[in-house]
This record gives C-alpha cells, structure tokens and sequence, in this order.
C-alpha cells in the first residue's frame, strides 16, 4: 500500500503538473469517444496500449471481459454501457480479451471452482463461447480459441443491450473485438462474423 501512495506523491509532482491545463478542462468536462470494455486483469491497462489520455476512453472491466446480455434489474455494466451510448455518444465500443486470461483459462480447462461460487456464475456468461470449442482442441489452443470465440460471444451479448441495437440501426455506433497478447504487445481483431483474427492497424 505505501508504493501505490508514493504513486500518488510521484502523480502529483510528476505526471500532473504538465496535464494541468487538461485536468482543468476535464473537471468540467468528459467527452470520451469510445467506450474499452476489457478484463479486470492487473496486465491489461487499456489506456496504456491504446496510449489514450485521461478523459479519451470511457472503461468498463470485468472479470474475462464478460457483458451480460440485457435482462431485467439493476446492473452496473448495463448502467455504463447505456451511459457510454445514450449520455456521452461514444462512436466506438471495443471488447478486448487477452491472452493468459485466468478466467478464460479456468473455462476451457474446466478448472473446479466450487471456492469460487460466484466467479463459478458470472463465467456463465461465457456459456455461448464454451459451446463453440470443438473437442479436438487441447492445451493452449482451446484456451487461445476460447479467448476468440469469448469476445465475438460479448459483442453479440452487447448488441442486446437496447441503447447499443439502437446506435447501430442508426449508424451511429461501430463494434470492435480485439485479443492483446500480453507478452508481445500485439493486437489481434476479431471478425464476429467469419471468426477470423487479423492484426490490428492503424
Ligand atoms: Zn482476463
């Protein structure tokens, strides 16, 4: 705790001073124009690799990058997701898994998780990934697959949510699903529609 308090110090003297003119205009202001949905993962730091200032990228994370799909009661990533959409108007929504994903992992390898009851139910939202593994693949290619086919399934559990369909049929929302690979940095894109992965470009 006393490292992440000198953060805080070294914050202050160091990285504050140069952005205090944006953080005076953003104690008014917040018009981010995407919205990052990735893993709550400690290595995946989604302003880091999209080298975005504070105020540019409106983030949600989650534990394996999951979006229930819309239901009924209170939920705090249905919340942000239509506060993103319908109050700031992102253009841009990308859901980013990654690679070495412990969630992913625990999922494609079946890992027991009765200690973990309620990680055990909110993977259930993985529930439409799982069923795309084919049984020939094993080992690190059923969890590289599994991590794929996870973030076409959150894309499709989106696109349920009522401010998103909305968006889209308007055109005023685009979708994006990334994979970061945590040791080389790189940046895959998957199509939801053919599955397939490219390298992400700019
Ligand atoms: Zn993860």
């Amino acid at each position: 705790m006393q490292e992440i308090a000198a953060g805080f110090e070294r914050f202050r003297r160091e990285a504050f001073p140069p952005r205090a003119e944006l953080f005076r205009r953003l104690a008014t202001t917040h018009t981010p124009n995407a919205l990052f949905i990735g893993c709550s993962d400690a290595r995946v730091v989604p302003e880091l690799i999209t080298q975005r200032e504070p105020g540019e990228l409106f983030v949600i994370r989650t534990a394996g990058n999951l979006v229930p799909p819309h239901g009924q009661g209170a939920d705090g990533v249905a919340a942000s997701i239509e506060y993103a959409v319908n109050a700031l108007g992102v253009a841009d929504i990308i859901v980013c898994g990654h690679s070495a994903c412990g969630a992913m992992t625990a999922l494609a390898s079946g890992t027991d998780m009765s200690s973990l009851p309620a990680t055990a139910d909110w993977l259930r939202h993985a529930d439409a990934s799982q069923a795309l593994l084919d049984a020939s693949q094993q080992g690190e290619e059923r969890i590289a697959a599994l991590i794929r086919f996870n973030v076409a399934a959150q894309l499709t559990n989106l696109r349920t949510h009522p401010s998103v369909a909305r968006a889209l049929a308007r055109e005023e929302l685009a979708l994006h699903g990334w994979v970061y690979d945590i040791g080389s940095g790189d940046i895959e894109t998957v199509d939801t529609t053919t599955g397939t992965v490219t390298p992400l470009t700019a």
